[in-house]
């Protein structure tokens, strides 16, 4: 029986976080009870703690964040048979309801009453112990890290954002914007065959980390010029891509990101901006560029885990700070400023970690 309490980062409400003792849950039929090891900071639970609400989820009510997780099994519920005390897990976040078409047809992430964890108002996984649906949890090979283990949510997002793509071998590839799904979804692509990868961004630091990475190309860009210009000038080094990966969510690259698809390309928008935009939609009809949305992932962690576990994809590089989850405000604010070239934030929840 454990008798500690269950240290929590709890966002009460906007720019309120705070550490606060709650009980431990215990794990239900099909549930497991994780001791949290490594959370890392997605740029959703900054924008919670700032803004209290993405699209039409609104935070009403104190709510525990994090959602890019890991941990060590600590107890069972009732009726799991693949997992045990001890073993070392992925948390895929968010489980759909398992009954609607959505869910039957496999495309869960679009399912109506999907729980995903540090989703108001679902709890997240950012305290000591978490329970969590025991079909959404991946052991992982011993190899394979804690912090890795996290960084299978963003990459789960690359796995499917390239699925949608269609990315192959030989692919030429744009992705727009540097940050930490942009830089996923760049290994990702690699992973996937693509020959040549271009990326883009504002920020130049954020391009030096793409190019160790393995970007063929880098664009700094200056959003104040024409988008048709910025899409000539990376055709001329990329060629016409066959796939972009828009991952900025800014308008003006949303732009260049279609003129710069080749005819017949496929355009996948992963960034979240504004929810209107202006775009060219009479150059991408004529041109037949497909424009695919996505949301989150749907069966793509056993994809992310593979990429890891077999070293087609090391996302180690894009941890560059670590905190303990009593350091939480701190690692909140690093991730937010971006201070020291933060790029993914990892938070530590066992009480033994050491920085
Ligand atoms: P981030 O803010 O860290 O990265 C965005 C990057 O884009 C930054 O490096 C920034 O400098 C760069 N940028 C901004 N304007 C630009 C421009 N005009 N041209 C080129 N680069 C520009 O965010 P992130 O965590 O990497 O996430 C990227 C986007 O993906 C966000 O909008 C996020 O909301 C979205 N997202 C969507 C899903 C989904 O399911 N669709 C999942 C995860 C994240
Ligand atoms: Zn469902």
């Amino acid at each position: 029986m454990v008798t500690k309490g269950n240290l929590s980062a709890v966002l009460r409400k906007v720019d309120d976080l705070s550490l606060e003792e709650r009980p431990i849950p215990q794990p239900g039929k099909g549930e497991v009870q994780i001791q949290m090891h490594a959370v890392g900071i997605c740029g959703s639970d900054v924008h919670y703690w700032k803004k209290g609400r993405i699209g039409d989820f609104i935070l009403t009510a104190p709510m525990v964040l994090g959602h890019e997780s890991s941990g060590v099994v600590s107890a069972v519920g009732e009726g799991v048979t693949h997992l045990k005390v001890g073993d070392r897990v992925a948390i895929e976040p968010g489980a759909g309801c398992r009954q609607c078409s959505f869910c039957k047809e496999g495309r869960y992430n679009l399912c109506p009453d999907m729980k995903f964890a540090a989703t108001p108002p679902i709890d997240g996984s950012l305290c000591r112990y978490y329970v969590h649906a025991a079909d959404f949890c991946f052991k992982l090979p011993d190899h394979v890290s804690f912090e890795e283990g996290a960084l299978l949510e963003p990459l789960s997002v690359a796995v499917h954002a390239c699925r949608r793509a269609g990315i192959s071998i030989g692919s030429n590839v744009l992705v727009c914007g540097a940050g930490p799904i942009g830089l996923v979804n760049l290994m990702t692509a690699k992973a996937c065959g693509a020959s040549k990868v271009a990326i883009t961004d504002i920020d130049e630091g954020r391009l030096n980390k793409a190019k160790e990475l393995g970007a063929d190309y880098i664009f700094k860009i200056d959003p104040s010029k024409d988008s048709r210009d910025i899409a000539k000038e990376i055709e001329n080094s990329l060629g016409a891509a066959d796939q972009t990966i828009e991952c900025t969510g800014a308008e003006s690259s949303f732009h260049t990101a279609i003129y710069a698809t080749k005819s017949g390309g496929t355009l996948v928008v992963v960034g979240m901006g504004k929810p209107v935009v202006q775009f060219p939609i009479v150059d991408a009809l004529v041109r037949e560029v497909d424009i695919r949305g996505i949301f989150r992932y749907t069966n793509c962690y056993p994809a992310a885990l593979a990429l890891v576990a077999s070293g087609k994809v090391d996302a180690k590089p894009l941890i560059t700070h670590h905190f303990k989850l009593e350091q939480s405000l701190d690692a909140f604010e690093t991730s937010r400023t971006g201070a020291g070239g933060a790029i993914k934030v990892m938070i530590h929840c066992n009480e033994g970690y050491q920085i």
